[in-house]
């Protein structure tokens, strides 16, 4: 088993000042696996004090050396990917399998494109020829306080802290308490790459611990946070009083629009998206929803398809599905899946309990509902599982209507051979991404949400955006 308890502050591991133990549970075994420490109230203090010192000096290293830091914390990150996965695998249940690809390599795909985009990036420019002595400036937020959840851990922590390091800010990473592994290794990955002492600093804790000090914090100067609805309006809540920037990256509800000419390969790559990392992303396509005239065909090849997907153990290799991360997820999740049942919705594939074989460990088996409505909880809650809804339409304008009619508006589908139909929807859909036909986002695009799937936009130049200050200068001289 793992002891870790240190935390790393000012450019060294330290142990806590005012730490609890916490034991993080393997999923797959409901075991403890490591023993970490919590932090209190002091352990926040010291790591916001080295951050607000390292400050000055990192705002005024010239963005080349920022960019050749960013270029040291890829080659050690490269350096350290099967360690990566292993810890994500015994902390979070992802198969190894899924560890070694998408999970580690989001970390290798984020920090690359921060390095081409800060090395394009307008730093500091003139604003244009109709003005020629106005200079535009960017320049460091400042003290970053980075929250992120367990879901895709890797993937979170590289979008902050890859932006807010060559944006100029200092920062204290706060990491989910349940995926706490990854990070410290991150850390060692900062330690060998030379980041100055206190430009990048770890406390663990929890959200009303360490996370409600850093939101609250005076000397922090912005929160970027990942994870729950919940959370983040107590988040912005905690900072309203020292009114610093809050960046929040959201629940979803994403709704999947299959249409009756979509290719033939749309819902086994529509179940497939769901199910992956067993169901646990923010931007799952949830709501299947399907034009009536295929609906019978659909929900008959996606219920085919859900039974088909194996769950196994994280430490094997393969396609299967893992565990879900912690009790508390299992029995929510399976909660709504009795809720489903008992509001009418038709349950075509999986359902409550175990999968079969499977006795311990938070399995789920895949489930997929047929004939929801939009107002049935599992349309409406984000489940964080690997649990499908799916709806039926008749119109393109019924489509849009019910795709739109969710609190949330992170990521939208669409599926159908009408090239001009899929652009059409993508210009009312409301939310931060659409994805046509299972094409995935380009290196750089901006990822983030509408409504309460929250305000930012990580990767690439925007992503770096949000951890600057714009400044505009006027009179700006020629001369030097
Ligand atoms: P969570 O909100 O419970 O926890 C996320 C992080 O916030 C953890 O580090 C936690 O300790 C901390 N936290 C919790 N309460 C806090 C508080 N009051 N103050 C400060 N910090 C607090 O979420 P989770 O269960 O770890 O992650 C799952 C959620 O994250 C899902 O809702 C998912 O949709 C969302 N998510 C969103 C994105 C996105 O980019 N939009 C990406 C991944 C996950």
């Amino acid at each position: 088993m793992i002891e870790n308890r240190q935390f790393y502050i000012n450019g060294q591991w330290v142990d806590p000042i005012a730490g609890r133990d916490y034991q993080v549970i393997d999923p797959a075994t409901e075991e403890p696996c490591a023993t970490i420490s919590l932090g209190g109230t002091a352990d926040t203090d010291a790591a916001v004090a080295a951050a607000k010192a390292a400050l000055p000096g990192w705002m005024a290293t010239p963005v080349e050396q920022r960019i050749a830091a960013l270029e040291r914390v890829y080659a050690e990150y490269k350096n350290r990917t099967e360690d990566l996965a292993q810890a994500m695998s015994t902390e979070m249940g992802t198969p190894i399998s899924l560890s070694r690809t998408a999970q580690v390599g989001a970390g290798l795909w984020h920090l690359k494109n921060f390095i081409r985009a800060a090395k394009d990036f307008p730093w500091d420019a003139p604003l244009g020829d109709h003005a020629p002595n106005d200079r535009i400036i960017h320049e460091a937020v400042g003290v970053c306080a980075l929250i992120t959840p367990w879901n895709w851990p890797m993937n979170q922590v590289t979008l902050k802290v890859g932006a807010a390091l060559v944006a100029g800010n200092t920062m204290v990473l706060k990491p989910s308490e349940e995926s706490p592994l990854d990070a410290m290794i991150f850390a060692e990955i900062m330690d060998a790459a030379d980041i100055p002492a206190g430009v990048f600093n770890l406390v663990n804790g929890d959200g009303v611990g360490v996370g409600s000090d850093l939101s609250g914090h005076k000397d922090v100067d912005m929160v970027s946070f990942t994870g729950s609805t919940r959370a983040g309006i107590l988040i912005s809540k905690a900072a309203a009083d020292t009114l610093k920037r809050v960046h929040l990256e959201l629940g979803g509800k994403g709704a999947n629009l299959i249409f009756a000419d979509a290719d033939e390969k749309a819902v086994k790559r529509s179940v497939l998206d769901m199910m992956q990392n067993t169901g646990q992303s923010c931007n799952a396509p949830s709501r299947m929803m399907v034009e009536a005239s295929a609906y019978d065909r659909v929900v008959e090849e996606a219920a085919e398809m859900a039974n088909r997907i194996e769950v196994g153990v994280p430490s094997e290799e393969g396609r299967h599905i893992g565990p879900v991360v912690n009790k508390a997820q299992w029995e929510k999740i399976q909660g709504l899946i009795q809720k489903g049942i008992d509001e009418g919705a038709r349950l075509v594939a999986g359902g409550t309990g175990r999968p079969d074989g499977l006795n311990k460990g938070f399995y789920i088996r895949p489930t997929i509902f047929a004939d929801v409505t939009n107002d049935m909880t599992i349309a409406r809650e984000e489940i964080f599982g690997p649990v499908m809804a799916i709806l039926k339409f008749e119109t393109e304008d019924e489509a849009v209507e019910i795709a739109n009619d969710t609190p949330y508006g992170l990521t939208n589908y669409v599926q159908t051979q009408d090239g001009a139909r899929a652009n059409r929807l993508s210009r009312v859909l409301r939310s931060g991404m659409v994805e046509i036909n299972g094409q995935s986002r380009g290196a750089g695009a901006p990822f983030g949400g509408m409504k309460m799937s929250g305000n930012g936009r990580e990767g690439g130049s925007w992503g770096i955006h949000d951890f600057l200050e714009v400044k505009s200068v006027s009179g700006w001289s020629n001369e030097g």
